[in-house]
């Protein structure tokens, strides 16, 4: 088993550190990645800390991945040495439940094999892209087409696909109109997506300190949440809101927003409860939704899409010796706006 260089997470409270571990040997149907860029997602946060339930240490995390084939296996047919290549938030799944064989692998019902810190096919626990190398079933492997600059196309695997995937779903298009709450790393990939597929956006943040980078992104109105004018002035508006914000919002106010038949869908995951009034869903036959990343299917078809409508996230770049100092970074909102490691600091 080839052993390569990995940052990782020793206990909960520690800060990351430099390691190596082992990955599998490359098999029949395996893909070897040299990885040169990996995102630094909220969740990776949760995870290490231990927020979303006790996890093994050491734990490599890291869900946004990006580097280039260098070994296939005997059977491969998907990819070949030297490919551009993607890797998510997920490495499998069981390939046999409904979902799975209606394409929808995100939502396999014997759950999806997570990029770390789940338990792999072969009983081991998965570990993710703070790390030079990872081996992974072929069609668990994502294209990564060449108009997208290696070194910003790492978020779209997670950020990215996470916002596409419910714009998608509910077919936004020319003459919707959508609102995106909050302006992080999903919340902008949310704003230029939506903006490419032709939608009239909105973007209801908190305050309007990133209104100008907003309207920028793509954005045809920009208003401030803790203004309550706001409210009154947007009542039944728009045909979807995306909500990225992973904090307790006012479910009822933003439901009240929505047109008729519109959908307010959250993609960020608040750790409490969201409090929803029935009435709120009664006027303008309103729904209140969830969505869960996208499958392989819709990952391959939105790296397309970005490729095509010269989309990629705005990113700050960093060295492994800054991925902890980047942490409190992301804590703080203060990164515009997706952090990406910079692998071969690694090496
Ligand atoms: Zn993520
Ligand atoms: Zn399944």
């Amino acid at each position: 088993m080839p052993t390569v260089n990995a940052f990782a997470a020793t206990s909960a409270s520690e800060p990351l550190s430099r390691t190596t571990i082992e990955r599998r040997d490359v098999g029949a149907k395996d893909v070897l990645i040299e990885i040169a860029y990996s995102g630094i997602c909220h969740s990776d946060i949760h995870t290490v800390r231990g927020e979303w339930g006790d996890i093994t240490y050491p734990q490599v995390v890291g869900h946004e991945i990006v580097g280039t084939v260098t070994e296939v296996g005997s059977e491969v047919t998907l990819h070949k040495v030297g490919d551009r290549v993607g890797v998510g938030c997920m490495v499998n799944s069981c390939r046999e439940c409904e979902n799975c064989l209606a394409g929808e692998e995100q939502y396999c019902l014997n759950g999806n094999t997570g990029t770390y810190a789940s338990v792999d096919r072969d009983g081991s626990i998965t570990q993710g892209g703070y790390s030079t190398h990872i081996v992974v079933v072929e069609d668990f492997v994502l294209r990564v087409p060449e108009a997208i600059p290696f070194e910003k196309a790492a978020p779209l695997l997670c950020a990215g696909v996470t916002t596409y995937s419910p714009l998608a779903h509910w077919k936004v298009g020319p003459g919707s109109r959508v609102a995106v709450v909050g302006m992080g790393g999903l919340g902008h990939m949310a704003v230029k997506i939506a903006h490419a597929m032709g939608a009239e956006v909105t973007v209801l943040s908190q305050s309007l300190s990133k209104q100008e980078d907003g309207l920028r992104l793509g954005a045809d109105h920009y208003y401030a949440t803790s203004d309550p004018e706001t409210f009154d002035k947007l009542k039944n508006t728009f045909d979807l809101i995306v909500n990225s914000v992973s904090a307790k919002i006012d479910i009822n106010a933003y439901l009240s927003l929505l047109r008729l038949d519109g959908t307010l869908v959250s993609v960020g995951a608040p750790p409490e409860p969201l409090p929803v009034q029935v009435f709120s869903l009664f006027g303008n036959r309103r729904s209140f939704a969830g969505s869960g990343i996208g499958s392989i299917r819709e990952t391959q078809e939105m790296l397309d899409f970005c490729a095509e409508h010269d989309i990629a996230p705005e990113t700050e770049l960093v060295g492994a010796d800054d991925i902890n100092e980047a942490y409190e970074r992301v804590l703080a909102s203060d990164v515009r706006y997706r952090f990406v490691i910079d692998v071969s600091t690694l090496a």
